[in-house]
């Protein structure tokens, strides 16, 4: 629930801030307030106009944040450093007694308001929900300015003069520079997602832009964590700040349940594909580490045929805009993104959030996974983890205060009984235009005269459902036991010789040939073999199409790369390395 830095033991701000005197003089005042529950938003004080439109939107009451800030905002005119994660509703609880104060200014033709926020693609959430709740508001004006984009339009648009400004740091400081936007006489200033746009690099424009405008307004910073940089803005920046902490909304969660799966390094990206293959319905965001793999495992899921794209900093605007309309249209069901570029994105209902990989910093993770199971509805946040990445689970249970559940990869027959299933509810599902498809049936009848009612059945399934057959013909069982002995018979298939997988003094070897070059099992055993490794040091053998990992006794593996690495093999060049 809510808490106050300033009754919240060893909090790092509170010493700075309540060196100043006031803050703990306003601590009675604020007790009291709180008993106060307001339970709709016209108990807030707000005008009928914003009442009226947002609760069109469905705005029946208050979020936490909403509660907690708005009357402060409305009577008061100290700053704040609000402290609450994505999809608190944090638009509205600055947005709306921003408004509120436009109003009370007579809706006055001058910037009023200036909001800046890391991305583009959040300059133009919060722009777009200022208007609607705004819509009743006559002649209200609000002009996003954002860096990618012309230039000229943005400063057109800001000859308007508009109320609000929404802005990024790098083009607003443009945008000041060639004089196109007046801010002196602001009353508000909004740092929305401060310790992201600080993260982003924009610490030296953000300086240069409150350095530019006028002393006397309110500073509103909000951001889901506070580290030290954010502190310094607020200090440097800001008067008797109060500080307001909203409940870890996202990690408490009840409707989010966590999952780990436990893969050898190399099956990384085959296990996400099962965990994807396996819900059918999925419509989630896969996080991953940096740009570059965010791209990578794009790219490889585009390539095998899924509804998939990357959502990253390296993308132009204009792609990214793209991808964010396909995707909160459901056109694509697996967002790839870096946390920066997923950061304050709203987008309801997803299933699932994957962390293909986890982020250096553990505590980015309640931000992953709070972006699933809301609004009432359950979902999964799962994370893929090697065997050396146990101990963040660990780290992240103690955050988060939950256990993860370790779960079990599908074995391929899962994955394709679920996908049949589901395929056949889809058909179930389709609505049958009688009128419209009857001109066709006696086409359509003689072409499958010779077929009977089962093949037709067979032949419709199999045309999607033949790329999961084919991929998990062969598949292996991707998950790590961890006990170390395996029951007998379990491995029958398997070659007398094969040691268990993962076993202490076996290395995994990776070979940079496959099926492309015709390769096969007895090759790799020949090649093995003539290198003077006896059939007792070579286990499982796993061949992809462009390379292959060996299972090679401990004492043979350096030797094996080191007599393959960088050499030919059939007129190729081989590289080899070991891995795991
Ligand atoms: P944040 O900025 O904290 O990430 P947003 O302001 O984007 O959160 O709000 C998240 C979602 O919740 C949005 O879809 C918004 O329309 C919705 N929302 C905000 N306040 C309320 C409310 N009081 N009642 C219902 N929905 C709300
Ligand atoms: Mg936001």
């Amino acid at each position: 629930m809510i808490t106050f830095a300033g009754v919240k033991q060893g909090c790092p701000v509170r010493k700075h801030w309540a060196a100043t005197g006031t803050n703990q003089e306003r601590h009675p005042a604020q007790h009291h307030k709180r008993s106060i529950m307001a339970n709709s938003f016209q108990e807030l004080g707000l005008n009928s106009y914003l009442i009226k439109a947002i609760s069109e939107l469905g705005f029946e009451k208050p979020t936490p944040v909403q509660e907690r800030i708005i009357p402060d905002l409305l009577s008061q005119d100290n700053d704040i450093v609000c402290l609450a994660q994505t999809g608190t509703g944090k638009t509205a609880a600055f947005g709306l007694p921003s408004l509120e104060r436009i109003v009370e200014h007579n809706l006055g033709r001058y910037t009023q308001v200036l909001v800046l926020s890391p991305t583009r693609e959040l300059c133009k959430q919060i722009t777009q929900d200022l208007r609607n709740y705004s819509k009743y508001l006559p002649d209200f004006c609000i002009v996003d300015v954002y860096g990618g984009a012309g230039i000229e339009p943005q400063i057109k648009a800001l000859k308007k003069i508009p109320h609000i400004v929404v802005a990024t740091p790098g083009r607003l400081l443009d945008l000041i520079g060639r004089k196109a936007v007046d801010l002196s006489r602001i009353h508000t200033l909004i740092l929305d997602e401060a310790d992201e746009m600080l993260n982003m690099g924009f610490k030296e424009d953000l300086d240069a832009i409150l350095e530019s405008v006028p002393q006397e307004k309110r500073v509103l910073l909000f951001s889901a964590t506070l580290p030290l940089e954010v502190e310094k803005i607020a200090k440097t920046y800001m008067q008797d700040a109060q500080m307001v902490t909203v409940g870890e909304r996202n990690s408490g969660s009840d409707n989010v349940k966590h999952y780990f799966y436990m893969v050898h390094e190399k099956d990384r990206y085959a296990a996400l594909k099962r965990i994807v293959d396996y819900y059918p319905e999925i419509y989630g965001i896969i996080f991953c580490r940096t740009r570059r793999e965010t791209g990578d495992i794009a790219s490889a899921l585009i390539k095998d045929g899924y509804d998939a794209d990357a959502l990253h900093g390296d993308l132009s605007q204009m792609q990214r805009d793209q991808v964010m309309k396909r995707f909160k249209n459901r056109h694509l069901k697996l967002l790839v993104a870096t946390d920066v570029a997923a950061r304050g994105i709203d987008v309801n209902n997803l299933s699932h959030v994957i962390n293909y990989n986890l982020p250096d910093e553990v505590e980015q993770y309640t931000h992953r996974s709070g972006r699933t199971g809301r609004a009432d509805k359950t979902g999964k946040s799962i994370v893929i983890i090697n065997t050396k990445e146990q101990s963040k689970i660990r780290r992240i249970e103690k955050i988060i205060n939950k256990t993860f559940a370790q779960a079990k990869l599908p074995t391929g027959e899962e994955v394709c009984s679920k996908q049949l299933l589901s395929m056949i509810d889809q058909i179930n599902a389709v609505e049958v235009r009688e009128d419209e498809i009857a001109p066709y049936l006696s086409l359509i009848e003689e072409k499958w005269h010779n077929l009977s009612r089962k093949d037709i059945i067979k032949k419709f399934l199999s045309m999607e459902f033949n790329r999961f057959l084919d991929y998990y013909r062969n598949a292996q069982d991707l998950n790590i036991v961890q006990e170390k002995k395996k029951k007998k018979g379990e491995e029958a298939d398997a070659p007398a010789y094969t040691p268990k997988r993962g076993e202490k003094g076996f290395k995994w070897v990776k070979l940079s040939i496959g099926t492309k070059q015709s390769i096969t099992t007895r090759h790799i055993i020949r090649m093995m073999t003539s290198l003077g490794v006896g059939k007792r040091g070579i286990g499982k053998i796993e061949i992809r199409r462009s390379e292959c990992f060996v299972n090679i006794s401990a004492n043979a593996a350096k030797y094996v790369v080191e007599q393959t690495n960088n050499t030919e093999y059939r007129g190729r060049r081989l590289w080899s390395e070991i891995v795991d």
